[in-house]
């Protein structure tokens, strides 16, 4: 009797491992919560192009748009917890939380955590011609001029909207915002004029700064950034509660598949995929930095969203807004 039970019980243990070790066996499909071309997808192509080297399979980029990356949230947060559909999404699954009167799922029970991806911190720019020259003039232009001055944003959640919250709320004014699928297609509006400033991580603005094509003021990082070595910090500015980074997290939908082989073998592909040199010399020419081995964990990402939800949640609340 006991044997059968030690034979049942070995062949189940060699099923599992043997289903660990075939995943994956097809296509893997990030889904990127806005627009192509924007930063959160040049991040997500730059880490799944990595990773696919590593896992031998395709890993396709899916932008899913719209309502400030809840919308591809959702999707992913309802998707089969096969191992094939991961989430690429960075601070606005932590914001949105909060934001979201009515979000269609629980952020904190909806995932499992492959690991953190990078830090990218943001930059206010404004179109070309725009007038201010320098933060303190952006200031008081911005407030002498608020009913027609334009603010681009990616949607309630995103990192422009929570920077256009802290510039707001730094300088006491409400501007009108327009909001975008993404800032790859509000930094195409900036470009030709249509939308006067915006705040957008440095892997989409930084190359568009260094031709002069847009203007900086200054960026949200602790100190100047090597990429942008003329635009001041927010501290330099006396600015200190503008400071913060927009991370990344890689996410795959609740029960990936238990008891989670899939989970630990992304996870090694992620933390590998952070150590390539192609992605490092990306990140660093565009002002992110990567995750370590310690952060790219699934308790790593946890501990983050959990820190970032409390973190965020007073002053939003404190902003009064919401979104349904
Ligand atoms: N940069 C956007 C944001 O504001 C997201 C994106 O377009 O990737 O969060």
């Amino acid at each position: 009797m006991w044997k059968m039970i030690a034979a049942a019980f070995a062949a189940m243990l060699a099923t599992a491992s043997a289903a660990a070790q075939d995943y994956p066996t097809q296509s893997i499909t990030i889904v990127v919560p806005f627009a192509a071309g924007g930063p959160t997808d040049t991040v997500a192509r730059l880490v799944g192009e990595a990773m696919s080297k590593d896992l031998g399979q395709q890993v396709v980029i899916e932008n899913v748009t719209g309502a400030g990356g809840t919308i591809g949230a959702a999707r992913v947060a309802n998707a089969e917890p096969d191992g094939y559909t991961l989430l690429l999404y960075h601070i606005g699954m932590a914001t949105s939380a909060t934001l979201y009167r009515n979000l269609p799922y629980d952020t904190l029970n909806a995932f499992d955590y492959v690991g953190l991806v990078n830090e990218v911190p943001m930059v206010v720019v404004a179109r070309k011609d725009f007038e201010p020259t320098d933060f303190a003039s952006l200031v008081d232009y911005v407030k002498a001029n608020k009913d027609t001055v334009t603010y681009a944003n990616a949607g309630i959640g995103s990192g422009s909207h929570l920077c256009g919250m802290l510039f707001m709320s730094t300088i006491g004014t409400q501007l009108t915002t327009v909001p975008y699928q993404g800032t790859g297609p509000a930094m195409t509006d900036l470009l030709g004029g249509q939308v006067d400033f915006m705040c957008d991580q440095t892997t989409n603005a930084t190359n568009q700064i260094q031709t002069g094509a847009i203007k900086a003021y200054v960026t949200t990082a602790p100190k100047r950034i090597a990429a942008l070595p003329e635009i001041p910090a927010a501290a330099e500015l006396g600015q200190k509660e503008f400071e913060f980074g927009v991370w990344h997290g890689l996410y795959a939908p609740k029960g990936t598949p238990a008891p989670a082989p899939a989970i630990e073998r992304l996870t090694a592909s992620l933390q590998l995929a952070l150590k390539d040199p192609v992605v490092l010399e990306r990140f660093g020419a565009l002002g992110a930095t990567a995750s370590t081995a310690e952060e790219a964990t699934p308790a790593a990402l946890k501990a983050k969203l959990e820190a970032e939800i409390a973190r965020w949640k007073p002053l939003i609340e404190a902003a009064g807004v919401y979104a349904d």
